[in-house]
């Protein structure tokens, strides 16, 4: 018994030994390591957004960049559902861009073209004026509702693209960019009846349409009569027009779009009296989710994750943070 205390004692004192030639070593008390800086930004899932707003990088809250997003790309007056649908749409693209490292100093730019339209709360006074209030509270609302929520596949933010509206149905991703499972052609219910604007008409003299056919193609054989430059046209399964054969030479909807400023590639061509006339149903590139489908699912029912499963199958809606 008494060597056990001993024993006991003894290894105490070399522990104290031990502590103390540390201390000495190491000139004082261990200091306790700065814990590293936490800076969750978008590219890691965070909650923290560089936009890059007139080549000037702002860092803002994720969530407040979402509530500028669904103000600048839906109208304010959709149902609560449409806009709800927007906001995960906006957030889950975002996310998608700032993984990307599309821009080199910015998860997102503010440019419609690049990445999604933004506007801050000047730019929105403005275009609202006196309902800016009401309908400010509105948008921001659907932003909290749906606060963290984003459309992810195999673990990660969707390119969640989106349009204003389709005609009939929407495109399959790989007729523009690269196939995706998630980004396929679906039926959207919007009509005429329900979307302003929904088939326009680009006419053009026979003159002017040859002429910018032969800046962007100059080999198209177009010195015959106007008659018989329009070949066939293929569509693809959406019924959007894929190709058109002008002058010999093969066009694509896409093409044609940017050259005739198309509001999409849902048309048809043809000619009567020396004119070409586009008919042109819907308006934006026809991927993902449409905007005036989502509010007319809305209108019957549907509720936010319902529009979103609809147009992005196979999706998951992953909540990340929020209430
Ligand atoms: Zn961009």
């Amino acid at each position: 018994m008494r060597n056990s205390i001993w024993t006991a004692l003894l290894a105490l004192a070399v522990l104290f030994a031990l502590v103390w030639l540390k201390l000495l070593l190491t000139g004082g008390a261990p200091e306790a390591q700065p814990a590293p800086v936490q800076t969750p930004d978008a590219s890691s899932g965070g909650t923290r957004l560089r936009v890059l707003v007139d080549g000037e990088v702002r860092d803002m809250a994720l969530e407040d960049y979402v509530v500028g997003v669904t103000a600048a790309e839906m109208p304010a007056d959709f149902l609560p559902e449409a806009l709800r649908a927007q906001a995960v749409a906006a957030r889950t693209y975002a996310l998608y861009c700032a993984r990307g490292g599309k821009h080199a100093d910015a998860d997102v730019c503010t440019d419609p073209g690049c990445c999604q339209a933004w506007l801050d709360e000047a730019a929105l006074r403005e275009r609202w004026g006196e309902d800016f209030d009401a309908r400010h509270e509105k948008i921001a609302a659907a932003a909290e509702a749906t606060a963290g929520e984003r459309l992810c596949y195999e673990g990660q933010a969707v390119f969640a693209a989106f349009h204003s509206s389709s005609a009939g149905f929407t495109e399959d991703c790989g007729a523009i960019w690269s196939e995706l499972p998630y980004l396929k052609s679906v039926f959207s219910p919007e009509t005429a009846e329900r979307v302003p604007n929904y088939v326009t008409f680009v006419a053009r003299s026979a003159l002017d349409f040859r002429d910018t056919l032969l800046y962007a193609r100059p080999t198209a054989e177009l010195s015959g009569p106007p008659e018989t430059w329009l070949g066939e046209t293929e569509r693809d399964e959406s019924g959007r027009t894929a190709f058109v054969v002008l002058g010999g030479e093969r066009f694509s909807g896409t093409e044609l779009r940017g050259l005739f400023s198309l509001r999409s590639t849902a048309f048809t061509l043809t000619y009567e009296d020396g004119e070409f006339v586009f008919t042109v149903t819907g308006f934006g590139h026809g991927v993902g989710m449409s905007q005036y489908g989502a509010e007319v699912m809305a209108e019957a029912g549907a509720d936010y994750r319902e529009i979103l499963a609809h147009y992005y199958p196979g999706t998951e809606l992953v909540k990340e943070f929020g209430e």
